[in-house]
């Protein structure tokens, strides 16, 4: 039998075990298994540049599950994905090849984007294997590939004639810099420090009226000034008409509840549009629309002398010649929240435009309602949905005036403006390219026009369970595949892509998209500052950890946090990691020689403490199974190890060398049978967070006992109820307190452990413990010569309840 070398092999034996896994299938899910589905909606990461730690981080928090379940006898569906399509792309593009979408070809700007994400799409796939991800990549699908191209036109092909999608002239979020439409969830609320400017407004009657505001660049935009209905000092001026300073404009004083009486003066502008108000202010009292800045961001003709100004510039200048006309009273610096595109932190514009939408807010109630079915884990994530859709104020905008992306798939007759859809067979159309296969079915005409705009990512990112599940192809899948079981996610996409796939999977089949969704945390740099590539402030790459830690200890460390807690990026849980290989590898080193001539039809237990492990294993993986079938691989991993060094190290395979050095024959062979037992177990429960070295160790020497070919689709644990006992264990727990009694008078008197005892006598006050059944074992570990009442101790010590006490003779080292 093999005898383990000194050391474990790292890196390279990694190495050597990912393309064992690879080469054997090991991961592979199975088509025609009779064994049921665990199917996982991996997120696809955003082919946006470099990975930092914080992929690793929640990416192997969800493999260390998926390996969990295939041992619990899954067919486990474990598919990767890249979302490339959309605006990361092309931005990155922008960044690596210095090429601006407008200034090349559309067909050949998104070769170049594919290229691009091509390479980046590598480097993910090399860093998920140095992982010993167990991911079956045969089941790899793009966001930008055919099949998903596809898919993502059926969904819109499907919500239309559901009748969700609508076309509409209407306000949008926007965003400058990007030039393009943007959803509610890609903003994000910033605090910016900003001016309150208080101008002269004139009255009908000649009379001022000062209004507050930190736009004044909208002046040209001014459609009405709103009052608070219930506010006196304006009652007599409501339905009346008022001027702006240096516009020749002249709107309506209008009376709305949403005016804040206590800000400003208590009357406010309303334009088209400064902020969400003033959009619901415009649909709720029929407005005029007066839009002042343009797509690129710059003040068009109705601004009069301000046009082609950017918006800054106009601002700067009007507040100006406001100022040298006199119409400024005062002005304030305040600190106040703007919205700002998630993508480039540019501020957040409306825009009149036609776009198309998904209607969210007709249906708020009902979505609201599909997060409840979703069992959240953590529970209080579940929370976050709510509040989300309850605060919804937009339906979905899913037109982006963006060039990489999937194509709406329809045409509109330049006739008479008729709608003209793909058919589904036809799917993945490019409306750019392909003509439709039909006449206009109001008009008859020929003549199409493409739409131009490109569906919004997440309309396509969120139907990645359909994706998998191949929904409405050849070789569809729903039914095995759907709803999934799992999705793992981080916490700050819940309001995009957790949100998104609920909306779609209940449209599309009035059911939800997965049963369970696992929340994972951040990584944190240093106090409670997240690791970002925008930030740049990872402290090292993933590929540096690996290379310098191997990739065990780094999933060590990802495992550690509690589920849906951010966590801090830590150099020494990592050591700790390392620390843990090591011990691992001596005990097994220690059981696997002690193991030589072992048959697996021997039989034990014999002795109290090989009852008395067999116990602690039952609960062990008791408490560890229940605690990863809640998502909680931390606290599994925590109630592995407590078990593995305090119980197993500590104690068991140091009061087992009695036996084996020492014991009888008979004795000897009921302790290997529990020593293999526990030592596999140990082995195998540690296997979904440390894949390579449970398989190393598996492979020299369990192996030859076990039908499997490799540790990761052995049977998981099974907790044997017949090695439940109780009274042994409490017998056992009194037994380990008068061992550390005699650890800790070694220590008082500065004593090594392995200082002689000449002679010991004890007593204990414990019912129903009889020490002298382990007192062989215990002799040999603490060197205790002889067990004797009658002579004069050098030493005398209790336990802390005063129920052992203890008398030594110390002897000659
Ligand atoms: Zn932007
Ligand atoms: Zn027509």
């Amino acid at each position: 039998m093999a005898k383990l070398p000194k050391y474990y092999g790292g890196k390279e034996t990694e190495k050597k075990w990912q393309n064992f896994w690879e080469e054997e299938g090991i991961f592979k899910y199975d088509e025609n298994s009779d064994k049921p589905v665990f199917s996982i909606d991996t997120p696809p990461p955003t082919v946006s540049g470099s990975l930092h730690i914080g992929h690793v981080f929640s990416y192997t928090q969800a493999e260390i599950i998926a390996r969990f379940y295939r041992m619990n006898g899954y067919n486990v569906f474990y598919p990767f994905g890249f979302d490339d399509n959309g605006l990361p792309t092309e931005r990155l593009v922008e960044r690596e090849k210095g090429i601006k979408p407008r200034d090349i070809e559309r067909e050949k700007f998104n070769d170049i984007c594919l290229e691009v994400s091509e390479n980046v799409e590598n480097d993910f796939k090399e860093l998920w294997q140095s992982l010993g991800f167990s991911t079956d990549w045969d089941q790899l699908y793009l966001t930008i590939d055919e099949r998903s191209r596809r898919i993502s036109q059926r969904s819109f092909l499907d919500l239309y004639e559901k009748g969700y999608i609508y076309k509409k002239e209407s306000p949008a979020l926007y965003c400058p810099n990007c030039k393009t439409t943007v959803a509610q969830a890609g903003t994000e609320s910033k605090t910016s420090p900003s001016k309150f400017v208080d101008l002269k407004f004139e009255l009908e009657n000649g009379d001022d009226l000062i209004i507050s505001t930190t736009r004044p660049e909208l002046l040209p935009a001014l459609v009405a000034v709103f009052v608070h209905p219930e506010d006196e000092k304006y009652s007599d001026l409501i339905g009346s008409k008022i001027n702006p300073p240096l516009f020749d404009l002249e709107v309506e004083i209008k009376a709305d509840p949403k005016v804040d009486m206590e800000k400003g003066t208590g009357a406010v502008m309303c334009c088209t549009f400064g902020d969400t108000t003033d959009v619901e202010w415009f649909k709720e009292h029929n407005l005029a629309l007066r839009q002042v800045i343009d797509e690129n961001g710059r003040m068009n003709g109705l601004a009069g002398k301000y046009e082609n100004l950017t918006i800054k510039e106009a601002r700067e200048q009007i507040i100006k010649d406001l100022d040298k006309e006199g119409y400024i009273t005062g002005t304030r610096k305040i600190e106040h929240p703007v919205n700002v595109h998630d993508r480039c932190e540019h501020e957040i514009e409306y825009i009149v435009k036609s776009q198309w939408f998904i209607n969210i807010m007709d249906h708020k109630e009902e979505i609201k309602k599909q997060g409840e079915k979703i069992n959240w884990y953590p529970e209080f994530m579940k929370q976050r949905y709510t509040n989300w859709v309850e605060n919804l104020k937009w339906d979905w905008c899913i037109s982006r005036q963006r060039y990489f992306g999937v194509p709406f798939p329809l045409w509109y007759c330049s006739d008479c403006e008729e709608v003209i859809l793909a058919d589904d067979e036809d799917l993945p159309v490019n409306p750019l390219k392909d003509e439709p296969n039909k006449t206009c079915p109001k008009c008859g005409s020929n003549d199409f026009v493409p739409e131009n705009d490109v569906l919004d990512t997440w309309a396509t990112s969120s139907v990645t369970p359909q994706i998998n599940a191949r929904w409405g192809e050849n070789d569809d899948r729903m039914e095995d595949i759907f709803p999934m079981n799992l999705r793992p996610q981080a916490h700050d996409i819940i309001r995009t892509w957790a949100f998104y796939t609920i909306v779609k999977s209940f449209y599309h089949h009035e059911e939800i998209p997965w049963k369970n969704a696992m929340i994972s945390g951040h990584v944190l740099a240093g106090k409670g500052s997240k690791i970002s590539k925008s930030k740049d402030n990872a402290p090292s790459s993933p590929q540096e950890l690996i290379d310098k830690y191997s990739a065990d200890p780094v999933r060590y460390w990802t495992a550690g946090a509690r589920l849906g807690r951010d966590a801090e990026y830590s150099t020494e849980v990592i050591e700790d990691g390392r620390k843990l290989i090591n011990k691992i590898w001596n005990a097994i080193k220690f059981s696997i020689m002690n193991l030589d001539d072992f048959d697996k039809k021997q039989e034990g237990p014999k002795n109290i403490i090989d009852k008395w492990i067999l116990h602690r294993l039952t609960e062990t993986i008791k408490k560890a199974t229940n605690y990863l079938e809640d998502y909680e691989f931390g606290l599994a991993l925590s109630t592995i190890e407590d078990f593995f060094w305090g119980e197993f190290c500590d104690n068991y395979i140091e009061l087992s060398k009695q036996v084996f050095f020492r014991g009888e024959e008979d004795e000897q062979l009921g302790t290997q049978k529990v020593l293999y037992r526990v030592a596999y177990d140990i082995l195998k429960m540690f296997s979904p967070y440390l894949p390579h070295l449970t398989e190393d160790l598996y492979q020299r020497f369990f192996s030859d006992f076990e039908d499997e070919i490799s540790i990761h689709i052995a049977d998981w644990p099974e907790a044997n109820e017949d090695c439940i006992n109780k009274e042994i264990n409490y017998e056992m727990e009194k037994i380990l307190e008068f061992v550390e009694l005699i650890r800790k008078s070694k220590s008082e008197n500065n004593l090594s452990l392995r200082h002689p005892i000449d002679k010991i006598s004890y007593e204990c006050d414990y019912e129903k413990v009889d020490i002298s059944k382990a007192m062989k074992q215990i002799s040999f570990l603490l060197w205790i010569d002889k067990v004797e009442d009658d002579f004069e101790p050098d030493y005398t010590a209790e336990s802390e309840n005063g129920k052992l006490r203890i008398k030594i003779k110390w002897g000659e080292k």
